[in-house]
């Protein structure tokens, strides 16, 4: 047998495993997968979902990941994507022909509008947007073509709440799907297939990792007959996650609901305490009573992540910016959901078609870490301050 050095370069030894039972699943890295003989690489084809093929189609540590993500989400089947953007445009793309209609809440995530408008377009799809705060719009919308109606609850930085239960009959009436990218919520705080959804998508990349430093999407389907047209297109398309970074979001997946229930609480108390402040428009976290919509968080909704947004009255807007480098413990920076409290400065700019913003276009977006909460909002009140005192000295000057 094997007894040169360049062969056993590349042959693996095996190890014994029994008796090692750590408690996550190690890191299977694989392109190729090796069968027992030529009859088992023939059959490779009908080993079924459960079993491996190729690497490209899953490792013990994807699939680990993908079966947790089932579970929570009640779906029948999830399938992983290099980036939460990913998992939406693969999602929608896997369930739209050319002379389709798209509907797309106002308020998804930008880049999807972006995907929609730009690829979807390209590709023979008619693209509509509707008010998701107003589901009379959306029936008016739906037509014969509908097949897909795209929705986020809340919005993407401006936190509209959505009726999901509604939509989803809505759609359904007219023969078309609803998909919901549960990003905020997370699958412990929404399950949007449970609530009618079709379809459900996650950037785990946000609170599921957790530590700011992975990117990976979700897509689950409610059905098997769902899950067989994206399963073809991402194989075809040769989509996959690596399985070093599925590791890492299975080990912050360990702590979700811990970091969740943390960062939901100093959300809530900063979200009360903001509310008033002089300096302060509106302050948008679904779990205030004072929340358009909050009948809807209070019915479907099991609690609420750490992220929410504060809008600001015309003669504070122009100073925001400035007002931000007062902040020392909070960072500057666009992708939450991680360990660290970050803030960001937000505008709609042109990400609006079927409804109108009205408030000053400087949307400040909070997102709530594991920091000491006193020092916190210790950070919040020097901003809060420095930006009061612009504010009067901008007046004073006009
Ligand atoms: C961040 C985000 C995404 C995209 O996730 P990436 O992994 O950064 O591509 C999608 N949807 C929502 C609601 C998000 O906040």
């Amino acid at each position: 047998m094997a007894t040169s050095d360049l062969t056993r370069c590349v042959l693996t030894p095996r190890v014994a495993t029994e008796g090692f039972d750590p408690v996550g699943i190690g890191v299977h890295r694989a392109s190729t997968i090796l069968f027992e003989d030529a009859a088992a690489y023939a059959e490779r084809g009908e080993r079924g979902e459960k079993g491996y093929s190729y690497g490209l189609y899953g490792t013990p540590t994807t699939r680990t990941l993908e079966e947790k993500l089932t579970q929570l989400e009640q779906a029948a089947r999830t399938f992983l994507a290099p980036s939460g953007q990913a998992a939406n445009a693969l999602a929608a793309m896997a369930f739209l022909n050319k002379g389709d209609h798209l509907l797309l809440a106002d308020t998804v995530y930008p880049p999807m509008r972006d995907f929609a408008l730009s690829d979807l377009v390209r590709m023979g799809i008619t693209i509509e947007f509707f008010d998701p705060t107003d589901l009379a719009d959306l029936q008016a919308r739906i037509r014969r073509e509908t097949r897909l109606v795209w929705c986020e609850s809340p919005g993407s930085t401006t936190m509209e709440l959505m009726d999901i239960p509604e939509a989803a009959a809505l759609a359904h009436k007219a023969g078309a799907l609803l998909g919901v990218d549960n990003t905020w919520a997370t699958p412990l705080n929404l399950k949007p297939l449970a609530l009618g959804a079709d379809i459900v998508t996650e950037a785990l990349t946000k609170y599921v990792s957790g530590h700011s430093d992975v990117l990976m999407g979700a897509i689950s389907v409610r059905d098997a007959d769902l899950a067989q047209p994206v399963k073809e297109m991402i194989g075809r398309m040769g989509i996959g996650a690596s399985p070093d970074d599925a590791s890492l979001v299975l080990r912050g997946f360990e702590t979700l609901a811990t970091r969740l229930r943390h960062c939901s609480a100093v959300a809530h108390r900063f979200a009360e305490r903001l509310s008033g402040d002089p300096v302060i428009g509106r302050v948008l976290f679904p779990g205030l009573p004072t929340m358009p919509g909050h009948e809807i968080f209070k019915r479907d909704f099991l609690g609420s992540s750490g992220v929410f947004s504060v809008t600001f009255p015309e003669t504070v807007a122009p100073h925001v910016w400035p007002a931000l480098d007062h902040l020392r413990l909070f960072a500057i920076g666009a992708s939450w959901g991680g360990t660290r409290s970050l803030a960001a400065p937000m505008s709609i700019g042109g990400n609006r078609s079927a409804t109108r913003w009205q408030e000053p276009d400087v949307i400040l977006r909070l997102s709530i870490g594991l920091e000491d909460e006193d020092e916190l909002w210790e950070d919040l009140q020097r901003m809060l301050s420095a930006l009061a005192r612009l504010s009067a000295a901008g007046d004073a000057a006009e």
